[in-house]
């Protein structure tokens, strides 16, 4: 190949960067002025919801078949990072719509499929993903809600923990044992509707970040369900949950990256500003130093991303090692450059009337939820050394 020729190999496309574009604008009119709110009431942005509906942006990766915008994996990672990089909560709109439909479109039947993500593509209906159990978490296979055959329904018990947008949403995937003998080839996934009888919800957790993203407990008590809502085949539930979290941990990947950047944004402009000893805080090389570092962290964990995003949506083998390593290693640097944001700030950083100590709150997260960054670390290990014990 020519000298000049390989310009354009490994860059973002140019209908991505468009989606950048869009999305940025979009956000810096309509979520951004609410972030602040939505931290300080715990309330979900309403505002926002509506914005990125009216945009198309709150279900980006639904197919063009049920009415979405079919956007690609790397494209949702675009919108999910843009859309943190204004306020981490909304960001968990198109992030847990992805999550809480993924299993639909891994497993689901074309009826179920069609029936489901249709109102989510319009923006009717959210769809949270009901994995997690109060005695449950790391060990999501050592789950106890049940779901015992009644004829042609089934018939649910049990508690989920933490469920983001819990209360909000309308559907929800349940996971579900239905053989207690199998453990995890004992698990069902399950659409659950907000109007079941016996569906409630706990009170809002009281959350250090994403104040503006409500998580709670959702309560199934003798919820009866037609049979034609179980995901899949009786028993994948488990490995269905599993493979969501492959893709899905590349959207929590691209949040971390999104809340990463607004802090950088956000100092970056502060120390230009900000004057000690006669001169802008930003003429210190001891300054300089911790923006560089920030700034390489945040381009690897982007391309780590944007890598592990291109391998969600060619479903390449090694998917599972990608989506670990991304969300692990983005959220770690989201967490220290966040740190890092309210360090460059002095005093100020460490108040609410400056944006960085929330997205500092908000990065938190991002390094416990979708598997915790240690069990990140303990699904890269297994894959690294599965050819050799
Ligand atoms: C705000 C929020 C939103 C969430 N949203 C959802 C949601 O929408 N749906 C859902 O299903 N879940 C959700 N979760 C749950 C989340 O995925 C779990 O909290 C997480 O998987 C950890 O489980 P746990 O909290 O029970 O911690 P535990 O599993 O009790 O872990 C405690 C500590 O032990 C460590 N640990 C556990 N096992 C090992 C091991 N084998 N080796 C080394 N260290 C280990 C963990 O890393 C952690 O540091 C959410 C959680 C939060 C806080």
């Amino acid at each position: 190949m020519a000298a000049g020729e390989s310009f354009d190999v490994y860059r973002l496309p140019d209908e991505h960067q468009a989606i950048r574009e869009a999305v940025r604008e979009v956000c810096a009119a309509k979520v951004a002025p609410h972030a602040a709110e939505a931290d300080e009431t715990g309330e979900f942005p309403k505002a926002s919801y509506d914005a990125l509906r009216a945009a198309d942006f709150h279900a980006p990766h639904i197919p063009e078949e049920f009415g979405g915008a079919g956007a690609d994996a790397l494209a949702t990672a675009i919108v999910i990072e843009e859309v943190a990089r204004a306020c981490a909560s909304s960001s968990l709109i198109p992030a847990v719509n992805k999550l809480g439909t993924m299993p639909l479109l891994l497993a689901g039947s074309a009826e179920i499929k069609s029936r489901y993500l249709t109102p989510v593509a319009a923006g009717d209906a959210m769809f949270s993903y009901c994995l997690s159990e109060p005695e449950a978490g790391s060990d999501a296979a050592s789950m106890t809600t049940r779901a015992v055959r009644d004829g042609d329904h089934w018939v649910l018990n049990g508690v989920k923990r933490w469920i983001t947008n819990a209360g909000v949403s309308e559907f929800y995937t349940v996971f579900a044992v239905t053989d207690p003998s199998a453990r995890s080839r004992g698990i069902s996934a399950f659409v659950v509707e907000k109007s079941d009888s016996g569906v409630s919800f706990g009170a809002p957790e009281k959350k250090l970040g994403i104040k503006g993203s409500p998580t709670r407990e959702v309560y199934l008590d003798n919820v009866r369900i037609p049979a034609d809502r179980m995901i899949g085949a009786e028993g994948t539930g488990f490995a269905t949950a599993m493979k969501t979290l492959d893709h899905t941990r590349v959207t929590i990947a691209a949040q971390a990256v999104g809340i990463a950047q607004g802090a950088l944004d956000y100092a970056k402009g502060y120390v230009a500003e900000r004057r000690q000893f006669g001169k802008a805080v930003a003429e210190f090389q001891g300054i300089q130093f911790m923006l560089a570092d920030m700034g390489m962290k945040l381009e690897a964990a982007r391309q780590l991303t944007y890598a592990a995003a291109g391998k969600s949506e060619r479903g390449d083998a090694d998917l599972t090692y990608f989506g670990a390593a991304a969300k692990c290693f983005a959220s770690d640097a989201a967490m220290e450059i966040t740190t890092d944001a309210v360090q460059l700030l002095g005093g100020y950083g460490y108040t609410r009337d400056y944006p960085v100590e929330r997205m500092m709150r908000d990065a938190k997260i991002t390094q416990i939820y979708e598997g915790t960054n240690q069990v990140q670390r303990i699904v890269m290990a297994r894959q690294l050394l599965a050819d050799v014990v």
